[in-house]
C-alpha cells in the first residue's frame, strides 16, 4: 500500500454572494493523493477546482472538513504551526506573466524562496542552487541576469516551476499551469513536469479543464461538477470506460485528442 501524502475529508466551502445568499463552491469533497502520483482535478470552468486547491494549500479556510498532510492534520493548525508545511507544498499558477515580478531578475525570482527560508549559509550556495534549478527546468545560465518580459510564455512557466521546486516541496499544485500556452509549448511543459515528478519523487495535484492534457499527465483523475466529485479512478480506466454520464459528456466534447 502506497503512502498517502494528502487526505482531504469532507471539504466544504461557500462564498457569500450578497443579500445573505451563499454559493456552495466546494461540497463534501474527499480524496487522497498518494506519494509520487499525479492526481488531476478536471471539470468545467467554475466547478470549484481552484477553490479546492486553495483549501488544500490553506490559502483559504474551509467551512468544514479535514486536511491531512503526511499523516498530520493540518486543517486545525494555527498559522504558526502550519508554517513548516507551507514549504512542503508549492503552487504553479496559470499565468506566469502575472505570477512573476516584472522588476526582478530571474536569479532573484528563483532565489527568493531559498532566501526567505534561510536554506543556505552563504551567497555562493544560493547562487549554486539557483543555477541547479535553472538547469532542472532546462533554461540556460544566461537567463540569470534577465527580466521576465524577455522570455516567452513557456519559458516564464519554466521559471515559475523552478521557483516552485526551489524548496524541494513534496506536493506541487498546478492550477491550469499550461492552459495559457500554445499546444506545442504545453507539451514541452507537461513533459518537464513529468520528468521532475519522476526525478524528484513529487506528488502533484494537477488542475485543468482540458481532458486531453489530463489524459497525458495524470495517474488518477477526479472529475468535478458543481463543487463535487462525480467520478474518480485511474486515468486509463476513466478514459476507456467512463461510468458517470457527466464524464461521458466531457469526453465526448473533446474536439480531437492531440498526441503529445
Ligand atoms: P474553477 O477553478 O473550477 O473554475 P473556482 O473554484 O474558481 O472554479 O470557482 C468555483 C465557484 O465559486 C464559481 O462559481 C466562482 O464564481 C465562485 N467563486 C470563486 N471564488 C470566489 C470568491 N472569492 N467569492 C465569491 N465566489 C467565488
Ligand atoms: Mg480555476
Amino acid at each position: 500500500m502506497k503512502d498517502k501524502l494528502i487526505i482531504a475529508d469532507g471539504m466544504n466551502k461557500s462564498y457569500r454572494i450578497g443579500r445573505g445568499k451563499l454559493h456552495h463552491a466546494v461540497r463534501d469533497v474527499s480524496f487522497e493523493i498518494y506519494r509520487g502520483e499525479t492526481l488531476a482535478l478536471v471539470g468545467e470552468s467554475g466547478c470549484g477546482k481552484s477553490t479546492l486547491a486553495k483549501l488544500i494549500m490553506r490559502l483559504i479556510e474551509a467551512d468544514s472538513g479535514e486536511i491531512y498532510f503526511d499523516g498530520n492534520k493540518i486543517s486545525a493548525l494555527s498559522e504558526k504551526d502550519f508554517r513548516p508545511y507551507r514549504r512542503r507544498m508549492q503552487m504553479v499558477f496559470q499565468d506566469p506573466a502575472s505570477s512573476l515580478n516584472p522588476r526582478m531578475k530571474i536569479k532573484d525570482i528563483i532565489a527568493e524562496p531559498v532566501r526567505t527560508w534561510h536554506l543556505y549559509e552563504s551567497k555562493g550556495e544560493v547562487e549554486e542552487r539557483v543555477k541547479e534549478l535553472l538547469d532542472m527546468v532546462e533554461l540556460k545560465e544566461s537567463a540569470l541576469e534577465r527580466f521576465p518580459n524577455q522570455f516567452s510564455g513557456g519559458q516564464k512557466q519554466r521559471i515559475a516551476i523552478a521557483r516552485a521546486i526551489a524548496l524541494s516541496p513534496e506536493l506541487l499544485v498546478c492550477d491550469e499551469s499550461v492552459s495559457a500556452l500554445d499546444v506545442s509549448v504545453q507539451a514541452q511543459i507537461l513533459n518537464l513536469l513529468k520528468r521532475l515528478k519522476k526525478e524528484l519523487g513529487l506528488s502533484c495535484l494537477f488542475i485543468s479543464h482540458d481532458l486531453s492534457v489530463v489524459n497525458f499527465i495524470a495517474d488518477r483523475v477526479c472529475v468535478m461538477r458543481d463543487g463535487g466529485i462525480c467520478e474518480e479512478g485511474n486515468t486509463a480506466d476513466i478514459y476507456a470506460a467512463p461510468k458517470h454520464e457527466y464524464t461521458k459528456y466531457l469526453l465526448s466534447s473533446i474536439p480531437q485528442i492531440p498526441q503529445y
